[in-house]
């Protein structure tokens, strides 16, 4: 995999901390990986996870803030799921949402933070749309009925970054990733996204030697990024990606894939060797969301995503390799 160019520091004269919210999560380890690979001598990285604090509320947040005096802020932490949490819990996507970004773009704005990168999804652009989706189309009509308390949550940075910047000045901006996987996924066979649920059930089912099935027709189109090559992103951003308006972090629109495709990579990583079968009572979610990633291939045209295929391999290494302690 070939790094983005990361020579250029952000403030290269000058020691800076820089605190990742949902340090822990998926996207957080990968980050902490990435920056222990190519460390930097002036940024001192502060990893949190919701044991340090609960995010949604401000009397707390703004003691983690006092305490670690951030910099520079990479903010990840939110609730997360896969479309049947989303569809099962809607309010709670919105509130939990909307109290946890509030809480750290104000302490941002409080505790004078230098830049603070979010993190949007594409399952936040318009249900009804014209493709390929750039980032120009957030707030272009409502999103798919399955998510709308995720999706206006994650839209309302978007403002609130606007907001921040053009009141008070501040670098607040955010990226939007599409599906993620990889290591220290979330997979609950319910609750997560595709690949770690999936991965799970094949677990399941190649010990209980009972056939695989995979929610839906299977045809559903999705991008994935592989979790490591998101963070490499991400910290390309946060070095040197300087406007407020968001950027897509995605593969090109060409490799973009059939659930059945990824349900079929997950079998052969795990030489499963049962019948694959596909319920089509449960909901295929939006048909598709495909992304642009011009405006990234605009300022990186070199970069080089994981081969999926690799990325799973690696995905079903780990959570076999991890089986116990692993989140599901
Ligand atoms: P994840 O693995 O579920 O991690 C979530 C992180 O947020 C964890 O570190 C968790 O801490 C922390 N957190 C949750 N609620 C909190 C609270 N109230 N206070 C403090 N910390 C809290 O999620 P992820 O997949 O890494 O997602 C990272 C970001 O990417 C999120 O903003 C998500 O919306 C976005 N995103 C994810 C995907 C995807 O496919 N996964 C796609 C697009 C965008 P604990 O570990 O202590 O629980
Ligand atoms: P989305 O990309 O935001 O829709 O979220 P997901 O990562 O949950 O992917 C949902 C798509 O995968 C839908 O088309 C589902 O029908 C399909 N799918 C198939 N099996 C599963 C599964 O075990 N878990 C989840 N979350 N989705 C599945």
């Amino acid at each position: 995999m070939a790094s983005p160019p990361s020579s250029k520091k952000v403030c290269p004269d000058e020691t800076i901390t820089i605190m990742v919210t949902g340090g822990s999560g998926l996207v957080g380890q990968a980050i902490r990986t990435v920056v222990a690979e190519e460390a930097q001598p002036n940024e001192h990285w502060v990893f949190l996870s919701s044991k340090d604090g609960d995010l949604s509320d401000i009397t707390e947040t703004r003691k983690l803030f006092e305490k670690h005096r951030p910099t520079h802020v990479v903010h990840l932490a939110a609730m997360v799921g896969g479309l049947f949490k989303n569809i099962k819990y809607k309010l709670d996507f919105l509130r939990k949402n909307l109290q946890i970004n509030d809480s750290v773009l104000q302490c941002c704005y409080e505790y004078k933070v230098k830049k603070c990168v979010s993190c949007l999804s594409t399952c936040i652009f318009p249900d009804k749309t014209t493709y390929p989706i750039d980032e120009t189309m957030v707030h272009n009509g409502p999103p798919h009925s399955s998510n709308f308390g995720y999706a206006h949550a994650k839209r309302l940075i978007d403002i609130q970054n606007r907001a921040y910047h053009e009141q008070h000045g501040c670098m607040f901006t955010s990226v939007i990733p599409t599906n993620i996987y990889g290591p220290h996924d979330n997979f609950n066979l319910e609750d997560s996204h595709v690949i770690p649920g999936l991965i799970h059930k094949c677990y399941i089912a190649k010990q209980n030697e009972s056939p695989l099935t995979v929610y839906g027709s299977g045809s559903p189109l999705r991008q994935f990024i592989y979790s490591k090559d998101l963070a490499k992103l991400f910290v390309w951003v946060l070095r040197h990606y300087e406007e407020i308006d968001p950027i897509i972090l995605s593969v090109g629109e060409e490799d973009e894939i059939s659930i059945k495709d990824v349900a079929l990579m997950i079998t052969e990583a795990m030489e499963f060797k049962q019948e694959v079968k596909f319920d089509t009572s449960k909901s295929d979610g939006q048909h598709k969301k495909t992304a642009s990633n011009a405006k990234l291939r605009s300022y990186l045209p070199d970069f080089q995503f994981t081969d999926p295929k690799q990325g799973i391999r690696e995905a079903v290494e780990w959570f076999c390799s991890n089986y116990d302690t692993a989140r599901k």
